[in-house]
Protein backbone atom coordinates (compact mmCIF):
# COMPACT_ATOMS: atom_id res chain seq x y z
CA UNK A 1 0.00 0.00 0.00
CA UNK A 2 1.36 3.35 -1.14
CA UNK A 3 1.53 6.54 1.19
CA UNK A 4 -0.75 9.50 0.81
CA UNK A 5 1.24 12.61 0.26
CA UNK A 6 -1.38 14.68 2.11
CA UNK A 7 0.01 18.17 2.80
CA UNK A 8 -1.99 19.49 5.64
CA UNK A 9 -3.73 22.67 4.31
CA UNK A 10 -2.56 26.12 5.39
CA UNK A 11 -4.33 27.48 8.46
CA UNK A 12 -5.35 31.20 8.99
CA UNK A 13 -7.08 32.58 11.92
CA UNK A 14 -10.44 33.91 11.47
CA UNK A 15 -12.73 35.93 13.92
CA UNK A 16 -15.52 33.18 15.31
CA UNK A 17 -18.70 35.61 14.29
CA UNK A 18 -17.90 35.69 10.34
CA UNK A 19 -18.38 31.62 10.37
CA UNK A 20 -22.01 32.50 12.12
CA UNK A 21 -20.87 31.58 15.49
CA UNK A 22 -23.17 33.68 17.54
CA UNK A 23 -20.35 35.38 19.75
CA UNK A 24 -21.10 39.47 18.79
CA UNK A 25 -21.99 41.47 21.86
CA UNK A 26 -25.87 41.37 20.83
CA UNK A 27 -25.84 37.55 20.56
CA UNK A 28 -25.52 37.58 16.84
CA UNK A 29 -23.48 36.27 14.30
CA UNK A 30 -22.12 38.04 11.30
CA UNK A 31 -21.78 35.05 8.54
CA UNK A 32 -19.78 35.64 5.65
CA UNK A 33 -19.86 33.82 2.71
CA UNK A 34 -16.31 35.39 0.88
CA UNK A 35 -14.68 34.13 4.17
CA UNK A 36 -16.20 30.48 4.53
CA UNK A 37 -15.23 29.94 1.27
CA UNK A 38 -11.85 30.12 2.61
CA UNK A 39 -12.70 26.97 3.94
CA UNK A 40 -12.30 24.83 0.91
CA UNK A 41 -8.26 25.66 0.60
CA UNK A 42 -7.24 26.94 4.38
CA UNK A 43 -7.90 25.76 7.91
CA UNK A 44 -9.45 27.95 9.53
CA UNK A 45 -9.21 28.78 13.18
CA UNK A 46 -12.19 30.20 15.24
CA UNK A 47 -11.24 33.36 17.33
CA UNK A 48 -13.42 35.02 19.55
CA UNK A 49 -10.99 37.54 21.60
CA UNK A 50 -14.39 38.97 23.38
CA UNK A 51 -15.46 35.76 24.83
CA UNK A 52 -12.06 34.30 25.50
CA UNK A 53 -11.17 36.69 27.71
CA UNK A 54 -14.24 35.87 29.65
CA UNK A 55 -16.61 38.85 28.91
CA UNK A 56 -20.40 37.11 28.38
CA UNK A 57 -22.68 36.65 25.62
CA UNK A 58 -24.61 39.11 25.05
CA UNK A 59 -22.83 41.90 26.36
CA UNK A 60 -22.69 45.69 26.41
CA UNK A 61 -20.86 46.68 23.23
CA UNK A 62 -17.54 48.00 24.12
CA UNK A 63 -15.31 50.98 22.12
CA UNK A 64 -11.61 51.76 22.47
CA UNK A 65 -10.35 55.41 24.11
CA UNK A 66 -6.63 56.60 23.43
CA UNK A 67 -5.90 58.09 26.74
CA UNK A 68 -2.04 59.70 27.48
CA UNK A 69 -1.70 56.98 29.77
CA UNK A 70 -2.54 54.12 26.33
CA UNK A 71 -5.37 52.36 24.67
CA UNK A 72 -8.08 51.81 27.50
CA UNK A 73 -11.24 50.14 26.91
CA UNK A 74 -14.67 51.10 28.16
CA UNK A 75 -18.31 49.22 27.68
CA UNK A 76 -21.25 51.65 27.04
CA UNK A 77 -21.86 51.76 30.77
CA UNK A 78 -18.51 52.83 30.97
CA UNK A 79 -16.63 49.70 32.83
CA UNK A 80 -13.07 49.26 32.24
CA UNK A 81 -12.99 46.17 30.26
CA UNK A 82 -9.49 46.48 29.34
CA UNK A 83 -8.35 43.83 30.89
CA UNK A 84 -10.26 40.93 29.59
CA UNK A 85 -9.88 42.69 26.01
CA UNK A 86 -5.84 42.25 26.51
CA UNK A 87 -6.26 38.36 28.47
CA UNK A 88 -8.51 37.59 24.48
CA UNK A 89 -5.67 39.81 22.61
CA UNK A 90 -3.14 37.27 24.12
CA UNK A 91 -4.81 33.93 23.92
CA UNK A 92 -5.87 34.77 19.71
CA UNK A 93 -2.06 35.26 19.45
CA UNK A 94 -1.57 32.02 21.41
CA UNK A 95 -3.71 30.46 18.82
CA UNK A 96 -1.84 31.90 15.82
CA UNK A 97 1.23 30.72 17.06
CA UNK A 98 -0.13 27.36 18.48
CA UNK A 99 -1.36 26.70 14.60
CA UNK A 100 1.36 27.85 12.14
CA UNK A 101 -0.59 31.23 11.06
CA UNK A 102 0.67 33.67 8.73
CA UNK A 103 -2.29 35.81 7.92
CA UNK A 104 -5.51 36.39 10.27
CA UNK A 105 -9.37 37.64 8.71
CA UNK A 106 -10.64 39.43 11.33
CA UNK A 107 -13.70 41.72 11.72
CA UNK A 108 -14.07 45.01 10.60
CA UNK A 109 -13.99 48.12 13.30
CA UNK A 110 -14.27 45.51 16.16
CA UNK A 111 -12.68 47.12 19.11
CA UNK A 112 -10.66 43.46 19.28
CA UNK A 113 -10.73 42.67 15.89
CA UNK A 114 -10.90 45.59 13.54
CA UNK A 115 -7.88 46.14 11.19
CA UNK A 116 -7.46 49.67 10.13
CA UNK A 117 -10.19 51.26 11.38
CA UNK A 118 -12.09 51.32 14.75
CA UNK A 119 -14.70 53.50 16.35
CA UNK A 120 -13.34 56.38 18.21
CA UNK A 121 -14.34 55.55 21.95
CA UNK A 122 -17.65 58.40 21.94
CA UNK A 123 -20.01 55.65 21.04
CA UNK A 124 -21.19 58.13 18.39
CA UNK A 125 -20.55 56.13 15.46
CA UNK A 126 -16.98 57.50 14.30
CA UNK A 127 -14.83 55.87 13.19
CA UNK A 128 -10.98 56.48 13.18
CA UNK A 129 -7.59 55.15 11.99
CA UNK A 130 -6.57 52.50 14.32
CA UNK A 131 -6.39 48.40 15.42
CA UNK A 132 -8.75 46.99 17.90
CA UNK A 133 -6.85 45.04 20.63
CA UNK A 134 -6.13 41.53 19.17
CA UNK A 135 -5.26 42.85 15.84
CA UNK A 136 -2.92 45.31 17.08
CA UNK A 137 -1.17 42.68 19.08
CA UNK A 138 -0.89 40.19 15.81
CA UNK A 139 0.23 42.93 14.26
CA UNK A 140 3.24 43.28 16.67
CA UNK A 141 4.42 40.03 16.68
CA UNK A 142 4.29 40.01 12.45
CA UNK A 143 1.48 38.37 12.00
CA UNK A 144 -0.86 39.85 8.60
CA UNK A 145 -4.32 41.11 9.38
CA UNK A 146 -6.93 41.99 7.30
CA UNK A 147 -10.64 42.15 7.51
CA UNK A 148 -13.61 40.23 5.51
CA UNK A 149 -13.99 43.45 3.82
CA UNK A 150 -10.55 43.55 2.07
CA UNK A 151 -11.66 39.63 1.04
CA UNK A 152 -12.62 40.95 -2.26
CA UNK A 153 -9.57 42.40 -3.12
CA UNK A 154 -7.45 39.39 -2.58
FE1 LIG B 1 -16.44 38.76 16.39
FE2 LIG B 1 -14.05 39.52 17.24
FE3 LIG B 1 -16.24 40.60 18.29
FE4 LIG B 1 -15.65 38.07 18.84
S1 LIG B 1 -14.43 39.83 19.41
S2 LIG B 1 -17.63 38.87 18.27
S3 LIG B 1 -14.74 37.41 16.93
S4 LIG B 1 -15.54 40.78 16.18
Amino acid sequence: MTKANIKPKEAILVSACLLGHPCRYDGKSKPNAAVRELSKAYRLIPVCPEVAGGLSTPREPSEITVASSGEKVYNKRRDDVTEAFVLGAKKALAAAKANGVKLAVLKARSPSCGAGAVYDGSFSGTLREGDGITAALLKANGFTVITEEDLICL
